[in-house]
């Protein structure tokens, strides 16, 4: 008996270090990550120097597709920061979110993608291609025809009209359309790239090799950027008032947000520096936010904004009953 336990021992001994092994080999391998070059905007920027100045002025133009690409299991941490003394232990269990990709399009440049939420991959498994030992840990549900290819292409939208991919930041939730896009150029926050170039860091919810076929790879950075206020630290994209990319660092090193001057009321999509509309309104970061404090400033700008700006319309990173009610492709906000 004590023979056959001590045989079990060493199997489940074994067993664990050929797996940890196998990933350890499996990650080395998979690293393939391009340098990032530094983000240059073409034109001089315009810096109206608050959103309440800039919206007097919209852009005429401007749509905004939400395009729902699947739904993605996470824990109740990851929604609302547990050691917030508002949050309710009720509010933390374990649910699938929505993961929403926003194809934006841009009368003279073009169209962009803010996030890319799933790719086809994701339809075939329900832990797409994040590789076979995430199978228990990772929980996706995309429907045939919901990722972000196949409703790009029911737009009539192909890959090669993408000017810009942005990244909020290179979580797996958000790059998991970016291999089926092919040779795009991606534009994140200045540390992100190295946050995804990290050793094993899969762990931390990136997966390297979704940034495998990415043909530039452009970092913003924010450091000598002029402010917004109340937004903070914001880069005018193409020097015409119409899309800022907003500074909001925290949930991850590099993690951006967007703002939209929108013809009808101008739209933040905030990315995951607040997860829902509670998250929002009361500036509640993720708990899974790398560095904690940064994601209570970014979250607590965005709810200044909003104070402020009671017209300013919101995307929220991963709200189930915002994604529900949201306009579908091919209708656009605008
Ligand atoms: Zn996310």
């Amino acid at each position: 008996m004590m023979l056959f336990h001590s045989g079990i021992r060493r199997g489940w001994l074994w067993w664990s270090l050929s797996a940890f092994l196998l990933f350890v080999i499996y990650e080395i391998v998979e690293t393939d990550v391009p340098t990032a070059q530094a983000f240059v905007p073409a034109m001089p920027a315009a810096n109206p120097g608050s959103v309440a100045r800039l919206i007097q002025r919209p852009y005429e133009g401007l749509k905004v597709y939400a395009s729902y690409t699947g739904d993605i299991q996470v824990g109740g941490e990851a929604m609302l920061d547990p050691k917030n003394a508002t949050v309710h232990p009720e509010e933390l269990h374990k649910q699938f979110v929505p993961a929403i990709a926003y194809l934006i399009y841009h009368p003279r440049e073009g169209f962009l993608l803010f996030d890319t939420g799933f790719g086809p991959a994701f339809v075939r498994s329900s832990n797409g291609d994040l590789g076979w030992w995430t199978k228990p840990l990772v929980k996706t549900r995309v429907h045939a025809g919901q990722d972000l290819i196949s409703q790009m292409n029911r737009l009539g939208v192909s890959r090669s009209a993408l000017k810009y991919v942005i990244l909020s930041h290179g979580h797996a939730d958000h790059t998991g359309g970016l291999p089926a896009l092919g040779p795009v150029t991606v534009l994140i926050g200045k540390g992100e790239r190295d946050a995804i170039a990290q050793p094993m860091s899969l762990l931390h919810a990136y997966k390297q090799a979704h940034c495998a076929h990415v043909a530039r790879l452009l970092e913003v950075d924010f450091d000598r950027a002029p402010s917004l206020d109340p937004l903070g630290r914001a880069v005018d994209l193409f020097g015409d008032r119409s899309i800022y990319l907003i500074d909001s660092r925290g949930h991850t090193p590099g993690h951006l947000s967007l703002l939209l001057n929108l013809q009808q009321g101008p739209m933040i999509l905030t990315g995951d520096v607040v997860q829902t509309r509670r998250a929002f309104r009361d500036g509640i970061p993720s708990g899974n936010s790398a560095n904690i404090g940064d994601a209570y400033a970014a979250a607590r700008r965005l709810a200044a904004t909003q104070e402020q700006i009671p017209a300013l319309r919101a995307f929220y990173g991963h709200d189930a009953e915002q994604a529900v009610h949201a306009l579908q492709p091919p209708h656009f906000y605008q």
